[in-house]
């Protein structure tokens, strides 16, 4: 199944706003940490329901917020979703990011990243529209470390890639981007039933559930275009 159809359905039944529910407790921290100011031009590639670019409008007062998706369903969702004239949701594959050279002040992404075809190309197109200074914020929950993600492939047609910490450094540098941070951030939102209710529908052991939302949570790697 290709980008196309696998996440058409997914918006279809409402997923966009289930990962939306999901995604945000973990995403407000990463928004929160983006050096937007006023008037700046911002991009959310990815963008399902479209929050992220709606959030930073509404908290740091960016110029001209832009969601980009593969999914045409999920873009007019989004759309939907808003009646800002600033804040557009467009149709686009991560291999093509159709904007000009140094015309994109920040970008983020959510659990999104990693259904790229070409992820590298997707990095140098990254860096090509970020002008001097301005920062990617890429936010993934699956990644090599985080072992409790591992299977997610298993129920998706798309395929995803699984790097480490270090190779997400390493890909962002090859790009010609500067790592300016990188960490784990907690989902504390998520509600950790005590020792006896263990196993749960969904976890073995507690110390496993903690490992996943506490200490894995969301790896946040941010590079700066030199
Ligand atoms: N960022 C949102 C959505 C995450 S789901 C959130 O946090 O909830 C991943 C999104 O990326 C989907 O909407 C999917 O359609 C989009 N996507 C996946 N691969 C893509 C690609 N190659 N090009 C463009 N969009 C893609």
């Amino acid at each position: 199944m290709s980008v196309r159809e696998e996440f058409d359905e997914w918006a279809a039944d409402g997923r966009d706003k289930g990962m939306e529910e999901r995604h945000w407790q973990t995403a407000k921290y990463v928004l929160a940490r983006m050096p937007v100011e006023a008037g700046d031009t911002v991009l959310d590639l990815g963008c399902g329901s479209g929050y992220a670019g709606r959030a930073l409008r509404d908290t740091n007062d960016a110029g001209r917020v832009y969601g980009l998706d593969g999914s045409p369903e999920m873009a007019r969702n989004a759309q939907g979703y808003t009646d800002d004239s600033d804040v557009s949701y467009l149709v686009s594959d991560f291999d093509h990011l159709p904007f000009k050279d140094d015309g994109i002040d920040h970008i983020f992404t959510m659990e999104a990243f990693y259904y790229a075809n070409d992820p590298h190309e997707t990095l140098r197109e990254v860096r090509r529209i970020l002008r001097p200074g301005g920062t990617f914020f890429c936010a993934v929950n699956y990644y090599e470390e985080n072992v409790h993600s591992h299977e997610w492939q298993d129920s998706i047609s798309v395929e995803m890639t699984r790097w480490s910490a270090e190779e997400y450094r390493e890909a962002f540098r090859d790009a010609g981007l500067h790592i300016a941070e990188q960490d784990n951030v907690p989902d504390t939102d998520i509600e950790i039933p005590a020792e006896e209710a263990f196993p749960t529908d969904g976890w073995d052991t507690r110390k496993e559930m903690v490992e996943r939302y506490r200490e894995f949570g969301t790896l946040l790697t941010v590079g700066v275009s030199p």
